[in-house]
């Protein structure tokens, strides 16, 4: 009997990450459908049930993929400097059971290609000792991509960190970007996170290919640059291949949510949306300064609230549900009733991004977010917090022309006023910024489109990826 060929997804820990791994999964599955696809996973320790919950679905509607569970492994979070950190220790811990794992597959199928997640580096090694070909999956975009193909570089270049640079760092393919707006864990040197991203750069021309979530028509200068070898002038770069744009799945929901309803009562492109990812927190006194910022802006609003964090400094999980009228200006529920309405915690994003009212999002300028704005062809406003997010903001607004960009003092509060003038630069009729960027992100948004249609380019980057895995 002849065996199965698989594909084996390793997705870090996040909702993000995972929904990513799982729209390769089933982009895969549309075009090879023999193949079969198993997603390692790890046990949802940061996460609620959600991870749970999305996985049991996705079992459930897609057969043809399956989830082989990690075992838990205890670790302490507080032990450990950041996250990050822990989450690099973490993904170490788990090499021997990704070994068993590999093992245990290739006794019964013959696995094509080995996917992993850019968090998942610590595995690579282990999957060529197995002879078994590995790809990164990047869920950010070609940019992001080629800065940390070229990040060894910088690093032989210089002993400072990126904190202290005070330059603008030039990188093949990408624009000019200031020093303090690197990805976030990298800012710092001396710290461990620095040393475990760096990891991933030494790493990655070890693999067998990166795939990108974005398309060829997006970000062209930095996949030319990576594939004429200058992102990594003294090594090596494997082959690049863009797969996306891959986007959540707009669950059916039996019942439609409330947001959506109120949407339905709104003029065409009236609404601005905002929403600041999955995870993303801002203290209370920025908050009131949104909602000032939108009052005064007089536009319609749909805005995502989430309750602030219990401390300064930690922008990323918070507490549960807001009391919005303790949280938000005395009476601006009552006064602004009749054009907007705050979600707590939760909007089904990518519904609400697709919905005719919406003419306009603040975003955290988080990748999925970004990809799924340009889809939905809705113009945004860059107001980063945390991780690529800063270095996202400088392509969304000077390279890519697709977002407006929100100021912030140095510890990132934004004002009111800065609130206001953004949104209307978005929103306003006559704002010719807001008529440029619209006009842009139209076209980008049919591109995507067409990227992903029978004969669009990561329809075909796919269909090579699918002849190299199916001489395997
Ligand atoms: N999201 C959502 N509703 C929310 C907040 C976020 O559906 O209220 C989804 C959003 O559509 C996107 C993901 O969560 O798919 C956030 O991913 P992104 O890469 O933008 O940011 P992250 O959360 O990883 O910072």
């Amino acid at each position: 009997m002849e065996s199965t060929t698989s594909i084996v997804l390793y997705p870090s820990l996040g909702m993000g990450h995972l929904i990513s791994m799982v729209e390769l999964g089933k982009f895969i599955l549309r075009h090879q459908p023999s193949f079969s696809i198993i997603i390692l996973t790890l046990p949802p320790l940061l996460s609620t049930s959600s991870a749970d919950d999305y996985i049991r679905h996705i079992s459930a509607t897609v057969p043809s993929i399956t989830f082989h569970h990690l075992p838990a492994i205890s670790a302490d979070l507080d032990s450990f400097p950041s996250i990050e950190a822990f989450l690099f220790e973490l993904l170490r811990l788990y090499n021997p059971h990704i070994h068993d794992a590999l093992e245990t597959i290739s006794r019964s199928a013959t696995i094509a290609a080995f996917v992993i997640d850019f968090f998942c580096t610590t595995a690579l090694p282990i999957a060529i000792q197995l002879h078994i070909p590995t790809y990164y999956f990047i869920t950010s975009g070609a940019h992001f991509s080629a800065f940390f193909v070229y990040l060894t570089e910088i690093d032989r270049t210089t002993t400072k960190s990126f904190k202290d640079m005070n330059t603008l760092l030039h990188v093949p393919g990408v624009p000019p970007i200031p020093s303090s707006d690197v990805f976030r864990p990298l800012l710092d040197r001396t710290t461990t996170d620095y040393e475990n991203f760096m990891n991933v750069s030494i790493n990655l021309p070890n693999s067998a290919g990166i795939l990108i979530n974005t398309f060829e028509s997006l970000e062209p200068k930095p996949l030319k640059a990576m594939r004429e070898g200058k992102c990594n002038p003294y090594g090596h770069t494997p082959p690049v291949f863009c797969v996306g744009p891959l986007l959540a799945a707009q669950s059916v929901d039996e019942v439609r949510h409330d947001c959506l309803k109120w949407l339905d009562n709104q003029p065409s492109k009236t609404v601005v949306y905002i929403c600041f990812g999955s995870a993303g927190l801002l203290l209370a006194a920025q908050l009131k300064e949104i909602a000032d910022g939108l009052e005064r802006s007089g536009h319609r609003f749909l805005w995502v609230v989430r309750s602030p964090p219990e401390e300064k400094g930690e922008l990323i999980l918070g507490p549960s549900e807001p009391g919005l009228d303790a949280l938000l200006p005395a009476g601006f529920v009552e006064r602004t009733k009749d054009r907007g309405l705050m979600v707590k915690s939760w909007a089904p994003q990518v519904a609400v991004l697709n919905h005719e009212a919406v003419g306009g999002f603040v975003t955290h300028c988080g990748w999925n977010s970004t990809l799924e704005a340009v889809c939905a062809s809705v113009p945004m406003a860059a107001w980063p917090l945390y991780a690529e997010q800063h270095f996202n903001r400088v392509l969304l607004t000077e390279e890519l022309g697709l977002a407006v960009r929100v100021e912030m003092a140095e510890d990132g509060f934004v004002g009111a006023e800065e609130v206001e003038k953004r949104v209307r630069e978005l929103m306003d009729g006559d704002s010719k910024k807001g008529e440029e960027i619209r006009k842009v992100v139209g076209e980008k948004s049919e591109e995507a489109r067409a990227a992903m249609a029978e004969g669009g380019s990561s329809v075909s980057t796919l269909g090579e990826l699918l002849n190299l895995w199916n001489s395997a």
